[in-house]
């Protein structure tokens, strides 16, 4: 019997389709959106999707990158620092994905020269091909084993023609000789429509698709990104000179949500083409999430009222666009808990520095109908976040702080409510007298030893929830899992005197050791709370995170009593 289910298993895997996703023309034109929505709508067909990100950079993970210039490092259950586009994967397809998911160069170069050292390549010379490529192929082997999955979707980063990201391609060719009717390509390009012509060109997509033939790669099915929707003469130019069906050739026009595009994609007929091109049995009826999913997109269009809220923190740069990459996850939990409460939030973001320079600036924030100070490191802006902090407190404007934002709160209560007016975070001020904000004990050797890569507390961790509290009433439960990326915490010595004071440590970890969340009682304030974790990163537009949903709910009550 189990012989059995062991073949049917070994029969689904060599039987798995992949779809590898490579980006034509230019980036950032949403090559992570369209393989996260290729994913939603094959999973929505009932296939068991997985999702893999190739970053062709030598970084080992995302954890070590300026989050304003490369976006977000978006935090896996099992601690893994990864790229933002995981996060689009998980979100899309409403799974936790872990660190067999994502790669990068440094990666697949660090472990076949860790098989090298170990004599595992039998005294042959170790080469860039086809060693690498191999190794990237049992990457992506494992991560399907792992997913157990009939489909895996592999984005390569970057564009074609790039030097770094050749060796994947590769990889893909090969994976293409050795199973030609598993492995599809899709390519997502760009289509200009340059201002003084008005019209769009195709030209640059025909030649990416030659430089991606001179891979050995054709691409299958072509994704026109473009301001404007593809017309019947542009399909035709692309399919003709980019040797594709003129039926593979999608309309990818600009979207105000990006959760329209699945169903953009299914109006295109995008699942059937897939299915009928790789032999996948698809279910045609419109399965459960599907509908969900339509209803949530729909919610992002038709909604009763704005919401105001304030993004406090220390911005190096501003501009939106970089800040919302920064920040994606954070943005996105707000739209699914105030989507589905019918709100559309409208977000400002203020750097704090602005409340150091003039103080009197503070008042703005009464405007708001709640505030969120998101993570972040360092010393920088942050007497202007804890003026912010004091500001919601006393004027009782919802607040929600998210990491440090938690230990921003923890730091003014103590200044202002305990009196000890020195109160700091060991990050900021080591010599500060009152320390309420220490370094982890297993944290102080990695820093003296700059061990700082990967090494900080991530990743997913229990917590026990009071009952009773903020945090109980949202979760409902009296054990939670919640990704974690800091490497300091409230410390023990003053938890005592700050609960005497009225702060609740409403979440604790199991061993009562490390404080979770912060609260204040709703006796004294509608909603000040804080979380060492980061909640935003298991926020899912089919199922909202629960304290988000808690602090929208509030600044509803608070803008409508104002
Ligand atoms: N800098 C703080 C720490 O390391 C907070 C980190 C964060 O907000 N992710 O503990």
């Amino acid at each position: 019997m189990k012989k059995n289910q062991e073949k049917k298993v070994e029969e689904k895997l060599s039987n798995c389709k992949y779809i590898f996703v490579v980006g034509g023309v230019i980036s950032g034109v949403g090559k992570g959106v369209t393989a996260s929505s290729i994913a939603r709508i094959l999973s929505d067909k009932g296939q068991v999707v997985t999702a893999i990100k190739i970053d062709p950079y030598i970084n080992i993970d995302a954890g070590t990158m300026n989050p304003t210039e490369h976006g977000e490092v978006f935090v896996l259950d099992d601690g893994d620092e990864t790229d933002q586009d995981m996060g689009n994967y998980e979100r899309f397809l409403g799974v936790d994905l872990s660190r067999t998911n994502y790669m990068t160069t440094g990666r697949v170069y660090q472990s076949v020269i860790q098989r090298e050292r170990n004599l595992e390549f039998n005294g042959a010379c170790v080469q860039v091909v086809p060693h690498i490529p191999f190794e990237v192929i049992h990457r992506i082997e494992e991560a399907r084993d792992k997913a157990k999955a009939d489909v895996v979707i592999i984005e390569i980063g970057g564009t074609v023609g790039e030097y770094e990201n050749i060796l994947f391609l590769e990889a893909a060719r090969m994976m293409k000789l050795r199973q030609p009717n598993n492995v599809f390509f899709v390519m997502v390009s760009y289509l200009p429509v340059p201002g003084n012509l008005g019209e769009m060109k195709t030209k640059p997509t025909q030649h990416a698709v030659r430089t991606l033939n001179s891979s050995g790669i054709q691409p299958d099915l072509i994704v026109a990104r473009s301001v404007l929707p593809l017309d019947d003469r542009r399909k035709e130019k692309i399919s003709m000179f980019c040797n594709v069906p003129k039926d593979r050739v999608i309309s990818a026009p600009d979207e105000g949500s990006i959760y329209d595009i699945p169903i953009n994609f299914e109006k295109e007929g995008l699942s059937n083409i897939i299915c009928e091109a790789m032999g996948l049995t698809c279910s045609i009826e419109k399965n459960e999430n599907a509908k969900k999913w339509e209803k949530f997109a729909k919610a992002t269009h038709s909604y009763n009222g704005e919401l105001k809220i304030a993004v406090v923190g220390k911005y190096f740069s501003t501009g939106d666009f970089t800040l919302a990459d920064s920040y994606l996850s954070v943005i996105e939990a707000i739209k699914y808990s105030a989507y589905t409460s019918g709100k559309k939030p409208v977000l400002t973001w203020i750097s704090s520095i602005d409340f150091e320079k003039d103080p009197k600036t503070i008042k703005n924030l009464s405007q708001y109908d709640g505030i969120i100070v998101p993570g972040g490191f360092g010393s920088r802006g942050i007497e202007g976040i804890l003026m912010a902090v004091e500001y919601a407190r006393k004027h009782k404007i919802p607040y929600f702080g998210l990491c440090y934002g938690m230990q921003m709160m923890i730091i003014e209560y103590a200044r202002n409510v305990l009196g000890l007016k020195d109160a700091n975070t060991r990050e900021v001020n080591p010599n500060s007298k009152a320390i309420v904000i220490d370094v982890m004990d297993d944290q102080k050797e990695k820093i003296e030893k700059k061990n700082m890569g990967g090494s900080m507390r991530l990743g997913a961790y229990p917590a026990d929830i009071k009952k009773g509290t903020i945090a109980g009433n949202a979760y409902k439960t009296s054990v939670i899992s919640e990704r974690h990326r800091h490497r300091y915490e409230v410390s023990n010595e003053y938890k005592d005197s700050l609960e005497k004071a009225g702060m609740i440590f409403s979440g604790m970890s199991p061993d009562g050791k490390l404080c979770e969340i912060a609260e204040l009682s709703t006796s004294k304030h509608p909603f000040f709370l804080g979380t060492q974790f980061h909640p935003e990163f298991k926020a899912r537009p089919l199922s909202p995170h629960p304290l988000f949903s808690a602090f929208i709910k509030a600044c509803i009550n608070n803008k409508e009593t104002k």
